[in-house]
């Protein structure tokens, strides 16, 4: 099956949810960045949510970035979507083990660690992008996504994200979904969603059951509230480029770009979000400088 993301309303259009299955993402992430279990969950976890968010996006040049630091192992996460759900991100350290926390879980709240922050960047193609800032609630993800739209965005939200590795550190499935509640949400929807999401089983159970996004959505929401609506592709996608990485080695000056060429007599960059290498000579520098 391939990833993909549904979008629907429901209770009158006062609430709006998405679901998404995002398995073949996460093991794409995976692959290019030799994750661990736990790395795999956590980058898998906030790849999801870029993916549920950036259906909310209007513009076709607009992106979402989601960055969480934490003062765990893992060190950080990055991860960017445009508004097509083209999805790139990494962590800082990929190779982290952990044992399986209490409830016998890939410990990402241990790996994340659990005082830092969130933020999410919206670049709608206004002057200055839109920067929200949480203090991390748990370091879950799911929870510290939820508490960044209560607190940043004033939208009351449930958010659900799970990404399930097998011993031979296989992903076997992932996805979530994300509910929101729009102004006019009476206490008898909020009530009812919060009572359908908590008895729930977990979002990797019912993937791996067979539910679809479309079928989780319909356990939470009665059949004559729920309006299923579009429903798009989400993938791995990186975008970068040779011009992309020269701009980059401009944006550290004449001098440095001079002894790189002068010492090292060349130079090499390389991409986080998908460890492509691209590499500079000698003369590439100079004319770099010629040009500027
Ligand atoms: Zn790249």
């Amino acid at each position: 099956m391939k990833d993909y993301i549904v979008r629907a309303t429901a209770e009158g259009s006062t609430v709006r949810a998405v679901a998404a299955v995002t398995t073949n993402l996460v093991r794409e992430a995976q692959t290019i960045h030799n994750l661990s279990p736990v790395a795999s969950a956590a980058l898998g976890r906030t790849m999801t949510a870029a993916a549920l968010m950036s259906t909310f996006l209007k513009g076709s040049k607009d992106t979402i970035t989601i960055q969480v630091k934490g003062d765990g192992p893992l060190g950080g996460i990055v991860v960017i979507s445009d508004s097509d759900s083209n999805i790139r991100g990494y962590v800082n350290n990929p190779q982290i083990y952990l044992p399986l926390n209490e409830i016998g879980k890939l410990d990402v709240a241990t790996a994340v660690g659990r005082n830092g922050y969130l933020n999410v960047i919206k670049d709608l193609g206004l002057k200055e992008p839109y920067i929200g800032y949480v203090d991390l609630l748990s370091g879950e993800i799911g929870e510290d996504i939820a508490y960044y739209y209560a607190y940043s965005e004033q939208i009351p939200s449930v958010v659900a994200l799970g990404v399930l590795v097998d011993k031979n550190e296989t992903i076997l499935n992932s996805g979530g979904f994300l509910i929101q509640l729009m102004p006019g949400a009476g206490e008898d929807v909020v009530s009812k969603i919060e009572e359908k999401t908590a008895a729930l089983q977990p979002i990797t159970t019912l993937l791996r059951n067979g539910k679809t996004p479309e079928d989780i959505l319909g356990m939470i929401f009665d059949e004559k509230s729920l309006k299923l609506g579009e429903k798009t592709e989400c993938q791995y996608q990186c975008n970068c480029s040779r011009e992309r990485m020269e701009r980059n080695i401009m944006s550290l000056g004449r001098s440095e770009i001079k002894s790189m060429a002068d010492e090292m007599h060349g130079a090499q960059t390389q991409c986080h979000f998908c460890n492509m290498k691209y590499q500079f000579s000698e003369d590439d520098l100079l004319s770099m400088l010629r040009d500027e």
